[in-house]
């Protein structure tokens, strides 16, 4: 990911190993958030929003606009219910998650 013409020009991109493992692509599992609004004004890059969804528990949820997002994880360490998930594990539960094939790569197991 380029930083140029970026809103945030002096933001060192992101290491190539977690870049390859991690697209930065952050995405919210619509059932899990609680609607607390803790993320939309932490994340740096205007990337989260709340949106009406109402046959969701709470009404709202958060959503992540994909233009925007840097993969900077912040909002991973805001979330009190574990909301957010990377993109390639959207499908989680139906297998191992990427971070944890490569945990057991890295670990030989
Ligand atoms: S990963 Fe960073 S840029 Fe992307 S939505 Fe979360 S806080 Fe915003
Ligand atoms: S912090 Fe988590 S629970 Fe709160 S609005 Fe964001 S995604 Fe939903």
């Amino acid at each position: 990911m380029s930083s140029e013409g970026s809103k945030y020009p002096g933001l060192r991109p992101l290491p190539p190993d977690f870049v390859r493992d991690f697209p930065p692509l952050a995405l919210v599992v619509e059932d899990k958030c609680i609607a607390c609004d803790r993320c939309p004004p932490l994340c740096f890059f205007d990337a989260i929003v709340m949106e009406a969804r109402p046959r969701h528990k709470f009404k709202r949820t958060a959503i992540v606009i994909p233009d925007n997002c840097t993969g900077c994880g912040l909002c991973f360490e805001a979330c009190p219910v574990d909301a957010f998930v990377w993109e390639p594990d959207k499908d989680i539960g139906k297998g191992p998650s990427k971070a944890a094939e490569k945990t057991e790569r890295d670990l030989g197991v």
